[in-house]
């Protein structure tokens, strides 16, 4: 058996300093939100990290960039990648990551001289977060056919830019055709932005599933009265519908149980004042899990509490469904060779759960797909106190190149 691959981290470092200093906030953090003039310098800086490496450089009509070294043979590519998008205060690894362990691999095989039977190629797709433009996953999906490109192009941000104004503001609405072939298989290595290999004093994560989401809005109207004279036989108090709701919501996960969650993050009450009962109370629910059998059950278990409390209170409860997502289950033998890498490596390893959403799952559907996770110290991500230790990012893009370099030599 062959010495596993090894790339060069002080060069991967280097990379993912460079990259940091485009869009640089306060606290080491970035902000490069998605088609801003940060964004566009961060593609530029890639796009000629990509040149450098001999790479056969892409740009398609929704501004994904992918850089493709040849194989030995014209097959479809072996596929990893990220994004360079950020949140407004995002960290320096969310995404970065995955696109420049990308380049190190590409370089590391040409320094060691590997030939591979398919051609390896680094995606850096557009839009990843949603922070700007919805849904988010948007370049990968469309790249991947499950979003229609022009509806995409359609969309606008919070400020009405519309997206395909803003791609051609940066120069990044390219020519290569969407939705692309789907890629031999697609491997992405991620920072976990969660704490699960932190508290278990794990390397590397074999992502299993990514969760599914659903968001629903809900609208609850109720009278609004005084809060001194009004008895209590005689409110339709939208504030008490929508705290009832809120710990029915947590019940609900609790009677589940893991991995079920649930969470209500934004709620407001109009007027919200502190003597007057409220007349309208806007929330949201955000439900998640891996089994979608069970995440179904949470959504009509929550339907049947939202039309209970309408009664009991007499109040009118609108629903509005802002996304819903199914769970996604990557490919098996994908997870079992990032186990053995890591296993060949001397690395701890566990499979488990993405609780987030990754450009991954939208080529799942269409070929072998997985994904590597290192971790996050404290479990902190989309901030700029995100850190992962350079030998756990060592140890993820070990596993990236010796798993990307198996499946590019495959027989087929
Ligand atoms: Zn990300």
């Amino acid at each position: 058996m062959s010495e596993p691959l090894k790339i060069d981290i002080a060069r991967l470092m280097g990379r993912i300093e460079a990259m940091a200093s485009v869009g640089q906030i306060e606290g080491g953090g970035v902000n490069r939100l998605a088609l801003s003039e940060a964004d566009r310098d961060g593609r530029d800086l890639l796009v000629e990290w990509m040149q450098d490496l001999n790479l056969q450089v892409t740009i398609d009509a929704i501004g994904n960039i992918v850089g493709q070294r040849s194989g030995s043979k014209n097959l479809a590519p072996v596929m990893t990648g990220s994004h360079l998008d950020s949140v407004a205060t995002g960290g320096r690894y969310d995404g970065t990551l995955g696109v420049l362990a990308g380049l190190e691999v590409v370089e590391r095989l040409d320094e060691l001289n590997v030939e591979t039977r398919h051609p390896i190629a680094v995606g850096c797709f557009s839009n990843e977060e949603g922070a700007r433009f919805a849904p988010d996953m948007l370049g990968s999906a469309v790249y991947q056919g499950s979003l229609d490109l022009q509806s995409a192009l359609n969309t606008s941000d919070a400020d009405g830019c519309v997206f395909g104004d803003c791609l051609d503001a940066i120069g990044y609405r390219g020519n290569a055709t969407v939705p692309a072939a789907p890629p031999h298989a697609f491997v992405e290595l991620h920072i976990e932005q969660g704490p699960v290999l932190e508290n278990a004093g794990i390397t590397i994560g074999a992502v299993e599933s990514v969760q599914g989401i659903s968001w629903t809005e809900y609208t609850i109207d109720g009278v609004s009265n005084h809060a001194g004279t009004t008895p209590m036989s005689m409110r339709k108090d939208a504030g008490y519908a929508a705290s009832a709701l809120a710990c029915a919501v947590r019940e609900i996960a609790t009677e589940l149980g893991a991995p079920q969650v649930a969470t209500v993050g934004a709620l407001s009450l109009e007027p919200n004042l502190v003597n007057v009962v409220a007349r309208r109370a806007t929330m949201t629910v955000d439900l998640r899990n891996v089994d979608d059998a069970i995440l179904i059950d949470a959504e009509s278990r929550v339907a049947a509490v939202v039309d209970r409390i309408s009664e009991r209170e007499g109040v009118h409860i609108q629903s509005r469904i802002l996304a819903r997502f199914q769970p996604v289950r990557f490919s098996e033998s994908i997870v079992r060779s990032v186990t053995h890498w890591a296993e060949r490596l001397k690395l701890s390893t566990i499979s488990m759960p993405s609780g987030a959403g990754h450009d991954a799952q939208m080529f799942a559907p269409r070929c072998p797909t997985g994904m590597i996770f290192v971790p996050s110290r404290d479990g902190i991500s989309h901030n700029v106190r995100e850190h992962t230790d350079r030998s756990d990012i060592e140890a993820g893009a070990n596993i990236l190149i010796n798993l990307l370099t198996e499946l590019a030599t495959e027989d087929y």
